[in-house]
């Protein structure tokens, strides 16, 4: 079984450590957390061992009535591979501490990508990452678009993307976050940073994104226009993406307007916290005009790389290969909606 730490207990790591204790080949060896608070006692409830991310802080949890394991550095290094979870700049400063236990460590989407071996997305790139000891699993919104540009550039050949990132403002729980009132252009400065982010996944890829900030929390609206390299019908793109398992089109009959009505089905489907971990794309809006695809998904900006990570524990021990991971990964979490 693999024992794997879980370095940040916040949105993403608590749901990483849900998806690892789903998995047959997989075991949580513990979550380290700054501070006690609810997702501390949810940890605590759970089983998971809980250590101390601040050995300064450890006193905090035995003052909240929570049972500490012991400090994160037991955990790294009795485990096979660390998740780092924590706060975007957090992982660049543990990266030291991994090293020192020699124990390898994915980060997530918000270091940069020259902290790391290689950058990853299961369905793009899974093989990079083997034997790697430092891989960072790419952000949301990079993970959404990588998921549709991979089977594109394969099938048909990618001239150029350029899609328009309509980003929420902030997670349900980010109380601190906005805008409340307002549509940002953000970040301002054309390309946006997600299109170099995407190219840390494929080489020669052509893709200029434009972000954007607007009062929502649900998910985000990538707005996609792909030039191919050839022409196809929009009824055959229609076909390849109804055979990729993280990629959902919301049939039309489903009447499904936005992302509200979306993590409502997720909630009707019963999926834990309402997740929803393929990216979802209108089924009407995929058209063609020429070589030009349009399209629009919908992102669950605090699911999708989830399963990802899953993946990409298995990438960096070598346990499996892309195929074999992705399915054991699907099967386990009920990805296919
Ligand atoms: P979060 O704030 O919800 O969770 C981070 C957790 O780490 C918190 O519990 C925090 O207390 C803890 N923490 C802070 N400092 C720590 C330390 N030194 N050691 C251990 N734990 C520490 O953040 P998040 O949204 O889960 O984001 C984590 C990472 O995932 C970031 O890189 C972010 O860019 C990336 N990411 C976030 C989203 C999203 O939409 N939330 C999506 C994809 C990727």
């Amino acid at each position: 079984m693999i024992q794997v730490a879980i370095n940040g207990y916040g949105t993403i790591g608590k749901r990483v450590a849900d998806a690892v204790r789903e998995q047959p080949d997989m075991e949580v060896r513990g979550v380290a957390k700054t501070r006690p608070n609810f997702e501390a006692e949810t940890a605590v409830d759970k089983g998971f061992p809980l250590y101390a991310a601040v050995e300064e802080r450890a006193d905090r949890f035995e003052e909240a009535g929570l049972e500490i394991a012991g400090p994160v550095e037991d955990l790294v290094d009795a485990a096979d591979v660390v998740v780092d979870a924590t706060p975007s700049g957090i992982g660049a400063e543990n990266k030291s501490m991994y090293e020192e236990y020699d124990t390898p460590a994915l980060y997530q989407g918000g270091e940069d990508a020259d902290l790391v071996d290689t950058s990853f997305n299961a369905r793009s790139n899974f093989e990079d990452a083997t034997g790697a000891d430092h891989v960072r699993v790419v952000s949301c919104n990079t993970t959404g678009l990588s998921r549709v540009i991979a089977p594109l550039r394969e099938a048909y050949g990618v001239e150029k993307v350029r899609a328009t990132l309509v980003r929420r403002g902030g997670d349900p729980g980010q109380t601190s976050r906005g805008p409340i009132n307002d549509i940002l252009p953000n970040p301002v400065t054309i390309p946006s940073h997600h299109g170099p982010d995407v190219e840390t996944i494929f080489d020669d890829l052509d893709i200029d994104t434009l972000g954007m900030k607007v009062p929502a929390t649900l998910m985000h609206m990538h707005s996609l226009n792909v030039t191919l390299e050839e022409e196809v019908d929009a009824s055959e793109v229609r076909d390849l993406f109804a055979d990729e398992s993280r990629l959902f089109q919301i049939p039309e009959r489903m009447d499904i307007d936005g992302s509200g009505k979306l993590k409502e089905y997720a909630l009707d489907a019963g999926r834990p916290r309402g997740d929803v971990w393929e990216n979802c794309i209108w089924e009407e809006s995929v058209s063609t005009v020429g070589n030009d695809l349009y399209l629009f998904q919908g992102i669950h900006q605090e699911s999708d790389v989830v399963p990802e990570n899953v993946d990409a524990i298995r990438a960096v021990l070598g346990e499996a290969d892309a195929e074999e991971s992705i399915q054991t990964t699907n099967e386990t979490m009920g990805i296919g909606l």
